[in-house]
């Protein structure tokens, strides 16, 4: 089965499964982003504060494959917030991937101490006018922090990433996205790991003779988000994307609909995160 894209309001598509890098350390970043290639994926989510950006470019440029078949999400570090510091963060981006454009530049966080996201938003507009970034986004947006740069510039974001697992469903937030017409992309879509030991998704996974962590990436599909699971092992990057051959039902949905829990976040809320 071929892999689902999904369209932004802008014209541009993103492959709905995409390898995450976070922490996974420069010296590998090429093999694994080669390994992801080689098993399909046409999608790779990276940030400057991963400090693995020349490792993924490596990678993509050693595959095999051309440039433009490759999707591929940068994000502006908090610490390079601003006008003048965005251009300069975007050039240093641009740089380290040995590209000269990215599919995707997402802002990695609102960081509101700074009170910096309104001025940044608009060097992202002007990046995407200059055709450096085909599209532009946002990462750990509330509503608001949406509304306040649609306001000022009337471009629209083309994807928020949030953090979004099954025990964290973030329904309102997906809600709000759909009005907007603002694609929702699930960050640390595994739990980070600790969903895999889900007893509902192992019951599920026994059922369709899948993996607990193929269902959780199913989940996402079948639930209209884009999904970037991480692994730096080969086996597991091949298994977190053989998962176009089967789909869950709607006894699957309405269990794991259950697990969701308010208080299952695992990173920082986004209003009070102060790095
Ligand atoms: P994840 O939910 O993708 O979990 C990754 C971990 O799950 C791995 O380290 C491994 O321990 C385990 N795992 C992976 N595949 C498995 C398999 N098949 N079987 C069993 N265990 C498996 O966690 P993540 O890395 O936090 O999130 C994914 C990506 O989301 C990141 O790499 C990054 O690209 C992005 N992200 C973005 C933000 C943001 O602020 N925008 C924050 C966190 C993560």
């Amino acid at each position: 089965a071929q892999q689902p894209i999904i369209t932004f309001h802008d014209g541009h598509s993103i492959p709905q499964v995409g390898l995450g890098v976070w922490q996974t350390p420069q010296e590998i970043a090429a093999p694994t982003v080669r390994a992801a290639i080689a098993a399909g994926y046409r999608h790779i989510d990276t940030a400057s504060g991963y400090d693995n950006e020349e490792g993924v470019g490596e990678g993509i440029r050693s595959s095999g494959l051309d440039r433009k078949d490759i999707f591929v999400t940068t994000k502006l570090r908090n610490t390079d917030q601003g006008y003048d510091a965005t251009m300069r963060a975007f050039d240093g981006s641009l740089r380290k991937l040995g590209t000269e454009y990215v599919d995707l530049y997402l802002i990695h966080w609102p960081s509101p101490h700074r009170g910096l996201y309104r001025e940044t938003w608009k060097a992202f507009v002007k990046i995407r006018g200059e055709g450096r970034a085909r599209s532009i986004g946002v990462s750990n947006f509330y509503p608001d922090h949406l509304e306040q740069i649609i306001g000022d510039t009337g471009v629209v974001p083309v994807i928020n990433q949030i953090e979004l697992h099954p025990d964290f469903q973030q329904k309102a937030a997906q809600e709000a996205h759909k009005k907007l017409n603002i694609v929702t992309e699930s960050w640390s879509p595994l739990g980070q790991g600790k969903l895999v030991a889900d007893t509902t998704i192992g019951e599920i996974a026994k059922k369709h003779g899948k993996t607990p962590a193929q269902v959780i990436i199913r989940w996402h599909i079948d639930s209209g988000l884009v999904v970037i699971p991480k692994s730096v092992t080969p086996s597991r990057i091949e298994e977190n994307f053989k998962v176009f051959d089967f789909k869950l039902d709607a006894a699957d949905m309405a269990a794991i609909s259950k697990l969701d829990d308010e208080g299952a976040r695992m990173g920082p809320d986004p209003y009070t995160a102060n790095f």
